[in-house]
């Protein structure tokens, strides 16, 4: 899980805080697929408070598992994401006027899933000059 505590971010307005992440992901469902990651999700993400917003702004990598679209085979996809997100005080659920996520850790993992999914290819191919089905001897 990717989490956050932003306590020490809402302490220096203007200042990026850097928080670094190492982690094992779940299985996620992909574009055609259930997508498993090989080994952990490393992120490093800048967090900067301004103006009464969290600013996110990080890169996302890893690998996945990904069926070939051509010869059906499982290959490593490596991929990397950038992220960048604004987060005001409509994170807060109770009240509007308390400043958000006040000592609670923040959980962002789903915003990362969610930027990984839509960076990974509907047909993805492993290798661009895949020739599919071979192994039936017609090619
Ligand atoms: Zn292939």
């Amino acid at each position: 899980m990717f989490r956050l505590n932003l306590a020490g971010v809402r302490d220096q307005p203007g200042k990026p805080v850097i928080f670094n992440f190492r982690e094992q992901l779940a299985p996620v469902e992909g574009p055609d697929e259930i997508v498993a990651f090989i080994g952990p999700v490393e992120a490093e993400v800048n967090v900067t408070y301004m103006e009464g917003q969290y600013w996110f702004n990080g890169s996302v990598r890893g690998r996945v598992e990904l069926m070939c679209a051509r010869c059906l085979e499982p290959f490593e996809y490596p991929f990397q994401v950038t992220l960048a997100e604004k987060y005001g005080r409509g994170w807060c659920q109770d009240d509007a006027e308390t400043a958000p996520m006040e000592g609670e850790p923040v959980d962002i993992t789903d915003t990362v899933v969610q930027n990984i999914i839509v960076s990974l290819p509907m047909k993805a191919l492993c290798h661009s000059e895949c020739r599919g089905l071979c192994r039936a001897g017609r090619c």
